[in-house]
């Protein structure tokens, strides 16, 4: 049994919830379970790091944002294999281009081109569990390249494609996906079910929670993907 997870900001956002999210992977793992965890930067990372770059050069060079930005995610994936390491299991992080994740040229919204699983399977073999760094790649020239904002949704996806995984689970900081946001609309309602088509429509027209492009390729993969919070235990939303 192989599960992907992905965990998104605000899911990693302090020391006690990259414990909560640790406990679940170790749990998984003490069962026998092969756990690849896809992580987004923590917090506001990504944001404060935009803002710090526009500060030395508001047009700096795309391809140098990519690389600044891209250590959001490496950061956060060492320090939660830090965390499952504290925990007495073995884990190791992953950057994207370690990860085997590659893209285009397309600085800033680089799309995936295909994915190498053996960096990540081998990893498996040896017992660890894996954290890889989302939102990140690279591109044929060997330059660090980032997704999209939002886009580590995507690079679970991908290698839950590449890995053949029995499920992708993203993990994120509302209980699933709803017909409205939420946040803004407290007596949105939320889906057990909800198909590709109705939800790539939803993630174009802004609902962030899921990225455009982890949905079009997990349609395309047939992939199916479970929506679930972070902070609380409860069914969440199958999407697929
Ligand atoms: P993560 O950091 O886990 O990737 P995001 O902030 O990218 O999380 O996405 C989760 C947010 O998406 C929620 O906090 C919620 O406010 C927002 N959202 C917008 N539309 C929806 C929707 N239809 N269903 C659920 N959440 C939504
Ligand atoms: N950290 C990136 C962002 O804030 C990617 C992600 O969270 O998926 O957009
Ligand atoms: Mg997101």
């Amino acid at each position: 049994m192989l599960i992907v997870q992905k965990y998104g900001g605000t899911s990693l956002g302090d020391e006690g919830r990259l414990l909560r999210a640790a406990r679940r992977i170790t749990a998984l793992a003490r069962q026998g379970t092969g756990v690849v965890a896809v992580v987004s930067a923590q917090g506001n990372t990504t944001d404060e790091m935009i803002a710090r770059a526009a500060r030395v050069n508001p047009r700096g060079a795309l391809s140098e944002m990519d690389a600044y930005l891209a250590a959001g995610e490496q950061m956060s994936a060492a320090l939660l294999a830090m965390t499952i390491g504290a925990l007495g299991w073995s884990a190791v992080s992953m950057t994207g281009w370690q990860a085997g994740i590659h893209t285009d040229s397309s600085f800033g919204f680089a799309r995936i081109t295909h994915v190498d699983p053996e960096p990540v399977r081998k990893e498996l073999e040896k017992g660890n569990i894996v954290v890889v760094a989302g939102f990140q790649g690279i591109s044929e020239e060997g330059r660090i390249t980032t997704l999209g904002r939002g886009g580590s949704d995507t690079t679970a996806v991908a290698l839950a494609a590449a890995l053949e995984a029995d499920r992708c689970q993203i993990y994120t900081d509302v209980d699933g996906i709803y017909d409205r946001d939420p946040r803004r609309y407290p007596d949105a309602t939320r889906f057990g079910r909800i198909g590709y088509e109705r939800m790539l429509s939803m993630a174009r027209s802004g609902a962030q929670v899921l990225h455009d492009r982890c949905v079009e390729m997990a349609w395309e993969k047939g992939i199916k993907l479970e929506v679930l919070s972070a902070l609380e235990d409860g069914p969440g939303t199958i999407v697929g």
